[in-house]
């Protein structure tokens, strides 16, 4: 016949002894198959079942494998099944059972390991500490890190044998955009303070919470052997940032604090939340093959082999531990559908394809324009320690610093690098006086964050009106043109736009860069309207749509005596409520094509 499935009924023939549904097209079996109690013969010879139900193992019939008819028994022959896998199946209902049971909770094994996360300046001490945790030696001429380092450490405490995969940053600045993608929320965080300069705690510690949430953090002050009376207001940050553990000082050099603190993290290591994640021995089998290969990256069919010879068929189960490895660092894997293919398994083989990028001659010299063409010499493989990097990846690299936000494609061929454009702001003519202004005030301005805008606002980039902090953009449609700076040092972000359609270029603008808000895990951005009049002065935004919503018509900004009119400070921008935006219908569709336009030159999530 040409059944594709069983009509519901069948299940209620509970006397029935026999059931022939050979050569039929059943992709699967209902449930209720088990209430044919009496059934002792069930043939499924040449069907099309891929998947079995695990109550087929409550009928009290071997599972057979046989290309013969048989009067007994569940013959599955001839069938493409996938989940059990067919090795399994063909090894007869005792083999499936075992199966079925190795995913249930009873098998499953603690996985006791962690990722810790090392941040702070570079010259910090970071490196030194690693060193003296895990092997207690000091080298007074600790090179540079460049990338990030990664060190397993495995040490035993309370009973539990804990393997830490200690993550060890590089300082500059640049780098900060990627490293960002690693700051998993799984982590314990160790901060490195140089005693002997003036501390950056802080900026470190809104570092840790924006992107690692309310994960752990071991505040380190190093180098007490040059400055012991440096010392951090260790109350204040305390009630400031909850996730801080403790303070310690140490010297990596003399070797002072060492002992205790290394016995700190280990505690700290052992009782904390990050070891109660469990797995089921496949998952286990496939990270430790995973770990075993000597291949720097493997694509997506290949992690798929894997795990189907290690028992682990289940898509939806190879989707979840992959996504735990990348937590935990065992293979680098992004989500989006340009990079979805490749697994990496030795991280720095990536990331130290995107230093060598940025950090190239060649992009300096082009002031943050790279042609693909240079790639072969940027990535060339100089000594025999150096990655491999075959053509075919220089795609995926790409595609990495796009997804980091680090460069957007100028055309077919070349990328630019906006964290490598002039720093010094180009001469053009903009009429701020009669502008529409606006500002965010950030607690902490990520270096990023104006990279990233200009990479996600490309398509209007006024040609050549570009610096590493700031761009001139415009939008056709809308007839406006803007200018977005970020000033680093009074943690804003100005933008001024002007034009025929004004209000609704300033609401495109304002909803990329509250997207790129939103991306970090704890930041206030606070958007404000500077008063027309004197620009010293402002107004929160939320403010003035809380007062028209009680029906004012005018407000008196803090710091001012002067009134000013709501709805002509709000007629400034049309932007409504926090996160939506009125826009008018008739520029709706030219938005909307904008938007996706950027969507799918962006791979944006937005
Ligand atoms: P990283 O950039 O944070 O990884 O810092 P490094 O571990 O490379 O250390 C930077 C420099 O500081 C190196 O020259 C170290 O030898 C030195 N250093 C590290 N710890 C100490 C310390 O406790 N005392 C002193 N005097 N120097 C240290
Ligand atoms: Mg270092």
């Amino acid at each position: 016949n040409q059944l594709t499935s069983l009509p519901p009924e069948i299940v209620q023939l509970t006397s029935l002894k026999g059931l022939y549904l050979g050569t039929n097209e059943l992709t699967s079996l209902p449930r209720e198959i088990v209430k044919l109690t009496s059934l002792e013969m069930l043939d499924l010879r040449n069907n099309q079942l891929k998947i079995l139900p695990e109550s087929l193992l409550e009928l009290k019939m071997e599972i057979l494998y046989s290309d013969g008819y048989l009067r007994e028994g569940i013959n599955l022959y001839d069938n493409p099944i996938e989940s059990p896998p067919l090795e399994v199946v063909k090894k007869g209902k005792g083999a499936v059972k075992a199966y079925f049971d190795s995913l249930k909770d009873g098998e499953k094994e603690a996985l006791n390991e962690v990722k810790v996360i090392l941040v702070g300046d570079g010259y910090a001490g970071k490196t030194s500490l690693l060193k003296r945790l895990t092997e207690n030696k000091f080298d007074k001429d600790e090179a540079q890190t460049q990338g990030i380092n990664i060190e397993d450490w495995e040490v035993k405490e309370k009973d539990k044998d804990i393997k830490i995969h200690f993550w060890d940053f590089g300082g500059q600045e640049i780098m900060h955009a990627t490293h960002q993608f690693f700051l998993s929320k799984r982590s314990l965080y160790i901060l490195v303070i140089d005693g002997r300069k003036d501390d950056k705690a802080e900026y470190w510690l809104k570092h840790i919470e924006s992107f690692g949430g309310d994960s752990p953090v071991l505040v380190v002050v190093n180098k007490i052997d040059e400055n012991a009376g440096f010392d951090l207001n260790n109350l204040f940050l305390q009630n400031k940032y909850k996730g801080i553990i403790g303070f310690y000082r140490v010297s990596c050099k003399t070797g002072k604090g060492i002992n205790s603190f290394r016995k700190v993290v280990k505690r700290e290591l052992a009782k904390s939340k990050l070891l109660e994640t469990t797995w089921a021995k496949t998952w286990f089998n496939v990270k430790n093959r995973l770990e075993k290969m000597e291949e720097s990256f493997i694509n997506f069919e290949r992690y798929k082999e894997i795990c189907e010879e290690e028992l682990l068929i289940d898509p939806a189960q190879q989707d979840t531990l992959i996504e735990f490895l990348n937590d935990l660092g065992v293979v680098v894997n992004f989500k989006d559908f340009n990079l979805e293919d490749t697994h990496v398994l030795e991280p720095n083989w990536a990331t130290n394809a995107v230093y060598k990028v940025i950090n190239s001659e060649l992009l300096a010299e082009n002031k943050g324009a790279l042609h693909f063409k240079s790639m072969t010499k940027i990535l060339e493989q100089q000594t025999e320690k150096d990655f491999y990097y075959p053509r075919e990846q220089y795609r995926y690299i790409i595609e990495l610093m796009k997804k980091f936000e680090l460069c957007f494609g100028i055309n077919d061929n070349s990328v630019l690098v906006p964290d490598l454009l002039p720093v010094s702001e180009p001469k053009f003519k903009f009429d701020y006086e009669g502008a529409l202004n606006f500002f965010i005030e950030y607690d902490f301005l990520p270096k990023t964050v104006m990279p990233r805008f200009i990479v996600k606002m490309h398509n209007d980039i006024v040609k050549n009106r570009l610096w590493r902090t700031g761009v001139v953009l415009e939008d056709k449609h809308f007839n406006s043109t803007a200018v977005v700076k970020a000033d680093h040092e009074a943690k804003k972000i100005h933008i001024s736009v002007n034009g025929m359609q004004r209000q609704d270029y300033f609401a495109v603008i304002i909803s990329s860069l509250r997207g790129i808000n939103n991306s970090f895990e704890k930041i206030d951005a606070i958007e404000k309207v500077p008063m027309p009049d004197n620009p010293n002065i402002s107004a929160n935004y939320e403010d003035l749509i809380y007062w028209e919503g009680k029906g004012e018509t005018t407000y008196i900004p803090p710091g001012s005596k002067e009134k000013y009119d709501i709805s002509e400070l709000l007629g400034r921008v049309s932007v409504k409520g926090k996160n939506e935006i009125f826009i008018l219908d008739g520029v709706r569709t030219a938005i909307r094509s904008k938007l996706f336009s950027h969507k799918d030159k962006m791979g944006d999530e937005e």
